[in-house]
């Protein structure tokens, strides 16, 4: 089964695509205090390591702002400046040269001020997200629906666009977030119904982990799958290096974008395993988290589907009577004790990754020999 995304308008956030045929991006946001310019950086380095495409920092202060350019300068990744009630510091955020702006149409409500900062970043290249949530929504909204119920969130993304529209700025992307799964899916839906602009999915306010991972997964999944979606976040009570591990492991096991480091297979145990597969299989997870090649490791409890799984990935165990059968790509290579099983899964890790990076040198080498044959015929 492969997702049918539905159609979007492409906008550049920085060097990143967001819609239209570009891959679903992963984005997260910073903990750190925007003016404290080492921490920020460093957080926004970390986040990139853990799968963020782009990143948000909170504007709210003038000292945030001062801090902007530098870390704009210093970035890996394009940074997107989050603003709430001063359109001054959206001037701000783009004069220190941000590649994306987040106003809440819920906290900046006047026409003129909207119309401001819209063509100040038409000025400077600059997208501009509207970013409503459901617990900041326009009072006279709230007022009008009672609650923040999809439609509510729908007609304030909506007022917001024609306030961009109206002064010829279409450089935009658009959320609709909620807290409650049901009411955050169904917001989404109904936007994409009225809009093509690129939609930016997440459960606001999801709560730590495991809670607000699964909250988040059944949001995002839901619409990802019925093809809704551009760039996504997982918003953690949590270290936000979580959120980017999190959102780039969804969109990989959803085959929206390519993999790469451990997929770990592991049956969950029951009364049949013949070894100790929670903790190998949490020993195997913690020695080769760090891996960035693509590599799916099978960790087996016993003979119903040990054989199977690992067979079918690059390595695996399938465990019986207190020893397994190590599989490496479909064949087994030996039998090794239930202690010698995580040394030797590492091992068998490290050496096919160590192949697979010396085949792509190889065959990078030899693409550049080819070109340099050509170039001199
Ligand atoms: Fe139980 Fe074996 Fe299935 Fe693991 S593979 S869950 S040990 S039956």
């Amino acid at each position: 089964m492969s997702i049918t995304r539905r159609p979007t308008r492409k906008i550049m956030v920085g060097d990143v695509p967001v819609g239209g045929d570009a891959p679903v991006s992963v984005q997260s946001m910073t903990t750190t205090k925007t003016a404290d310019v080492e921490a920020t950086v460093a957080q926004v380095y970390a986040l990139r390591g853990a799968g963020a495409d782009i990143v948000r920092v909170t504007c709210n202060d003038a000292e945030a702002a001062a801090g902007l350019g530098e870390i704009v300068s210093r970035s890996p990744v394009p940074i997107i400046a989050d603003i709430h009630f001063q359109y001054r510091l959206a001037l701000a955020s783009l004069e220190a040269g941000v590649a994306g702006l987040r106003l809440n149409p819920g906290n900046i409500r006047k026409p003129e001020h909207i119309r401001m900062v819209a063509r100040a970043a038409a000025d400077a290249g600059v997208p501009i997200r509207v970013g409503v949530n459901a617990g900041s929504l326009d009072k006279d909204l709230l007022a009008k629906y009672g609650a923040p119920v999809p439609e509510a969130l729908v007609e304030s993304g909506l007022g917001e666009i024609r306030l961009l529209e109206e002064v010829g700025f279409e450089d935009i992307k658009i959320s609709v977030k909620h807290s409650h799964v049901p009411s955050m899916v169904e917001s989404y839906r109904l936007l994409s119904e009225r809009i093509d602009y690129p939609l930016h999915l997440g459960v606001t306010e999801a709560g730590p982990p495991p809670g607000g991972l699964i909250k988040s997964v059944a949001g995002i999944s839901t619409l990802l799958l019925e093809g809704i979606g551009d760039t996504i976040r997982f918003s953690l009570t949590a270290d936000p290096v979580e959120e980017a591990k999190a959102g780039r492991k969804l969109l990989e096991y959803l085959d929206l974008r390519e993999r790469r480091g451990l997929d770990l297979i592991a049956c969950p145990s029951c009364g049949r395993a013949e070894v100790d597969v929670i903790e190998v299989a949490a020993k195997v997870s913690a020695a080769l988290e760090a891996e960035n090649s693509p590599l799916q490791v099978a960790v087996m409890g016993c003979v119903v589907n040990g054989p199977g799984e690992a067979r079918a990935a690059d390595l695996g165990i399938a465990a019986g009577h207190g020893k397994g059968h190590l599989f490496v790509k479909g064949r087994v290579v030996r039998v090794v004790a239930e202690s010698e099983m995580v040394d030797a899964l590492v091992e068998e890790a490290r050496r096919l990754v160590d192949e697979g990076v010396e085949a792509r040198l190889a065959a990078a080498e030899s693409a550049r020999e080819t070109g340099r044959g050509a170039a001199g015929r």
